[in-house]
């Protein structure tokens, strides 16, 4: 498992230095391993081989992994739909980053918890960027109000930029398109730093549409 994991990781971050290398130099593009289709002994191997930031999409998933392995200085991401209901359980593990931040109401249930526990939680603002239904996160058009907004009344929320999912489908200029719009959006907004998009299908896209952090799930732990 170690040859082969390790194998894929060398490959992704080989593309990934590509990718970057032929837009930009001097950028430096994040690797979260996606790991909710992987075992706790996967991502302890990945860890082995170098890597520190995992992606979970369902609290009970990461709590289950993080407290498995506790011992690991990992950095857990947190990038599903998050329910008001698991945020106790979601903060309980001081998550490094939250990526999905999804609605109004969802940032205003969290600044409660926090306020009240005395936390600051990191967070990207999730874009609906090509206007999915099956997708959360906040419209283009309202991204930058909403944005200026949570900051303003959530401020135990820390935002450093913006989450998106590619548009699902097989033609490149459309994903690129939904890409581009995050991208535009995350170029008017001062101060933001981390702009995530990309994974196992589009990453090199993505990095080309100024991605700064891809997850990657399935072409690391195959
Ligand atoms: C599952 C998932 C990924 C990783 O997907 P792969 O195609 O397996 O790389 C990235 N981001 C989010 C939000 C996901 O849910």
């Amino acid at each position: 498992m170690q040859t082969r994991l390790n194998q894929n990781l060398l490959e992704a971050i080989d593309r990934i230095e590509k990718a970057r290398i032929a837009t930009d130099r001097r950028r430096i593009v994040q690797l979260v391993a996606v790991s909710k289709y992987s075992s706790k002994e996967e991502i302890a191997t990945l860890y082995t081989c170098g890597q520190r930031a995992f992606g979970e999409n369902k609290v009970q998933d990461l709590q289950q992994k993080a407290s498995a392995l506790e011992t690991l200085p990992l950095e857990w991401h947190f990038i599903g739909a998050l329910q008001s209901n698991k945020i106790n359980a979601l903060l309980h593990w001081n998550p490094y980053l939250l990526q999905s931040l999804h609605s109004l109401e969802l940032a205003q249930a969290l600044q409660l918890r926090l306020e009240r526990e005395n936390k600051n939680l990191k967070a990207l603002m999730q874009v609906n960027s090509a206007k999915e239904e099956s997708k959360s996160g906040f419209m283009p058009e309202v991204v930058l109000e909403m944005y200026a907004r949570i900051q303003e009344e959530c401020r135990n929320i820390k935002l450093c930029g913006l989450m998106s999912i590619g548009a699902h489908t097989e033609e490149r200029a459309v994903i690129q398109k939904s890409f581009e719009t995050t991208q535009n959006l995350f170029a008017q907004i001062k101060d933001a730093e981390i702009l995530s998009m990309g994974m196992s299908g589009d990453f090199e896209l993505a990095i080309a549409c100024g991605s700064n952090c891809v997850r990657l799930g399935s072409t690391l732990f195959k």
